[in-house]
């Protein structure tokens, strides 16, 4: 597995570039912005790019995907509930002083237990409600890792505060389906540094029971 984790934009988004490496096929996840230095990591690993996922419609993840798609010809995917967010882009934008991305072309929602696949590399889309009503996980079984957008980071979980925000089904979505990975599993947030979900479960402050 080809596996580049870029920090983008204002708010340094992880954005992961996933790719096989036998059929160069790769799914994109989290193009927050800064689109040329991620197109620049798909040409040094020779890529296609068939897929781009979004964790969650917040603009810092989801604000270079049109340009992305431009670039790739690939389809965006979101899980349809966060359309209504992504709807707010312009009110989003203002908030945290970026330019307005314009309007966001969603191919087709990612629903709980869908897979989303590039070459031999398959995801398992785990819907975690929470910090936004439409916020995924995407857990890739054979490599043992999971892309957790901005519902776990290491040693705190997202923030609930924003619209569309629960934190009874943060707490929920974590207990009931995140921890329920192997330790082992490494995790890549939608800020900050890797972590696993053994050390998670061990010592995040919001995790213990
Ligand atoms: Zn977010």
């Amino acid at each position: 597995m080809i596996h580049e984790i870029l920090p983008v934009g204002p708010l340094q988004c992880n954005c992961s570039v996933i790719g096989d490496e036998t059929s160069h096929e790769a799914m994109v996840i989290d193009p927050g912005d800064d689109i040329q230095d991620i197109l620049a990591l798909i040409a040094k690993h020779n890529l296609q790019v068939k897929q781009i996922v979004i964790t969650h419609a917040h603009i810092d993840h989801v604000g270079g995907a049109m340009k992305l798609r431009a670039a790739t010809g690939a389809p965006i995917l979101l899980n349809q509930n966060d359309y209504a967010l992504l709807k707010m882009l312009d009110m989003q934008a203002a908030w945290v002083g970026m330019a307005s991305p314009g309007k966001v072309e969603i191919e087709h929602s990612v629903a709980q237990a869908d897979t989303v696949k590039a070459g031999s590399l398959v995801a398992q889309v785990i819907h975690t409600p929470g910090h936004t009503e439409g916020s995924v996980c995407l857990y890739f079984p054979a490599e043992g890792k999971l892309i957790a957008g901005d519902t776990l980071f290491a040693g705190s979980i997202g923030r609930t505060d924003l619209p569309g925000g629960s934190f009874d089904k943060i707490i929920d979505s974590l207990h009931e389906k995140v921890l329920a990975l192997p330790d082992e599993t490494v995790v890549v947030p939608g800020h900050g540094p890797l972590t696993t979900i053994g050390e998670e479960r061990e010592s995040n402050p919001f995790l213990q029971k």
